[in-house]
């Protein structure tokens, strides 16, 4: 029968709004932005950057490699390397990014540059309501912006963040180990103790 479909379709539409008021299985929206639906623990919006221990900058994990950079699709990672060494949130010398920048005007949530990352420095936020009338400077994240600590890694994807400290602990139990083998490891050249201990995410 000739718009068979479209009596169906607008009856379930009816069974719904009906129901709604009886099952609150039914009621598929909220009144949103007073009510929010809670974020699904797959969710991904766009990245943030990493830190461990109390100082956003310094505790960037970080090291400006730019392979995320160069494995962006449509280009949207921007990185200036620091030339100069700086010790770590561990007290390890590391390059970290002078400018680190994504334009979420052009980014696709593709996740590549986590994926790619050798560090676990970038991963992907949960965080959507970043809405702006200046959409130039306003859509472009700076490292300032994107610097998020582990333990805010740790609410929105509980199950990944403690893998990856795990993987982290793990490797630098193993870096601790064979630093320990060496001829005075005590300090390094610049008097910075080399491997200090890992940050824990709180
Ligand atoms: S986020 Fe990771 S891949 Fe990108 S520059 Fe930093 S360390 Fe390298
Ligand atoms: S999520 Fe994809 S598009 Fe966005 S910055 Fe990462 S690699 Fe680029």
């Amino acid at each position: 029968m000739l718009g068979r479909g479209l009596i169906k379709g607008l009856a379930e539409t009816a069974r719904n709004l009906l129901g709604s008021y009886a099952v609150k299985g039914r009621l598929t929206t909220v009144a949103y932005p007073e009510e929010r639906l809670p974020q699904q623990p797959g969710a991904r919006v766009f990245p943030f950057l990493v830190y461990d221990g109390p100082d956003p900058m310094k505790g960037l994990r970080c090291v400006a490699c730019q392979i995320c950079e160069k494995e962006c699709p449509p280009q949207c990672i921007y990185i200036i390397k620091d030339m100069i060494k700086k010790p770590d949130a561990s007290g390890r010398m590391q390059f970290q990014p002078k400018v680190f920048d994504i334009d979420t005007s052009v980014c696709m949530s593709c996740q590549i540059c986590v994926e790619v990352c050798p560090f676990d420095a970038i991963e992907m936020d949960v965080e959507y309501e970043l809405s702006t009338a200046d959409r130039f400077e306003g859509l472009l994240q700076h490292k300032e912006q994107l610097a998020k600590p582990n333990a805010y890694f740790h609410q929105i994807h509980p199950l990944q963040a403690d893998a990856v400290d795990a993987r982290l602990d793990a490797e630098h139990a193993k870096a601790q180990a064979k630093h320990a083998t060496l001829p005075d490891s005590s300090a390094n050249s610049t008097g910075t103790v080399a491997l200090g201990t890992r940050p824990t995410k709180a």
